[in-house]
């Protein structure tokens, strides 16, 4: 089996200056692979490159043919990020990750993607609000329709489960694991106890990558990757907040 996505000797960053050096992966088509690491060390970095919003500055990055550009890709990126004062409705959000197959579609077929993906996410009540108005669950849930519209071979996640509810939590990861059937997934995460058990397999990045090629670590390898994250029981996870449902 050819990978989807073969990374070799890879460094990005910006103004020129490497924030993530000579990083290796593959990513298979049934991978489900977690990235952990500390505030800083390149996650979000790397998942910039694998979407295309960062070019290499040196090293490559190879497609597989199946991958027929940009739009096999779903990106959720971190919704800390995003400007809620920005004035565009759920609608709208979901249906600009339709954007890269414009052309294809026409405006009905594509309002009818956006009314189904709504409607499956359980978040259709609340199609025509401005993001200025959702809680960070609902934001969660609409970037999520909005990675997944394009039917992508891969999906990119960065920090899904922040600002989301036990319930959305546990939904959502029962959703990755049916998506994972049809698709790859990289997931960032600073929390690598709550992801451990859903992922397959752990990179960790902090400027470079240590693949893991299993879903438990312990203290001593997080160390041996030069990992600096201490691990932590879901006793002391931090506080989440309820009722964000949509
Ligand atoms: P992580 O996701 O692991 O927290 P990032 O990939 O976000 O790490 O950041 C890695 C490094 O790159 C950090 O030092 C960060 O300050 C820097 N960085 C991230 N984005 C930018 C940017 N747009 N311009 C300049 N530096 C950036």
């Amino acid at each position: 089996m050819n990978p989807l996505i073969q990374i070799n000797d890879l460094s990005a960053g910006y103004n020129k200056i490497p924030v993530i050096r000579h990083v290796n992966l593959k990513i298979f088509s049934n991978d489900f692979i977690g990235v952990i690491g500390p505030n800083g060390g390149g996650k979000t970095t790397l998942l910039k490159v694998i979407s295309g919003l960062l070019q290499p500055l040196s090293g490559s990055i190879e497609f597989d043919d199946e991958l027929s550009g940009k739009k096999s890709i779903g990106y959720l990126p971190q919704i800390k990020n995003i400007d809620k004062k920005f004035p565009i409705t759920v609608f709208d959000v979901v249906r600009s990750g339709l954007m890269l197959n414009r052309g294809k579609e026409n405006s009905a077929n594509e309002k009818q993607k956006v009314t189904k993906i709504l409607e499956e996410s359980g978040i259709a009540g609340i199609s025509k609000k401005a993001i200025g108005e959702l809680s960070g669950g609902q934001m969660q849930r609409v970037f999520l329709c909005r990675a997944l519209i394009s039917n992508p071979k891969i999906l990119l996640l960065d920090e899904p489960d922040t600002f989301v509810d036990n319930t959305f939590e546990g939904e959502l990861y029962e959703r990755l694991q049916s998506l994972n059937e049809k698709m790859a997934i990289i997931l960032v995460s600073h929390d690598v106890s709550s992801i451990s058990g859903h992922v397959k397999t752990i990179a960790c990045m902090n400027g470079g990558l240590h693949y893991h090629p299993e879903n438990q670590i312990t203290q001593e390898q997080l160390d041996n990757y030069n990992c600096p994250i201490r691990l932590v029981t879901h006793a002391v996870r931090r506080k989440t907040t309820k009722n964000f449902g949509a």
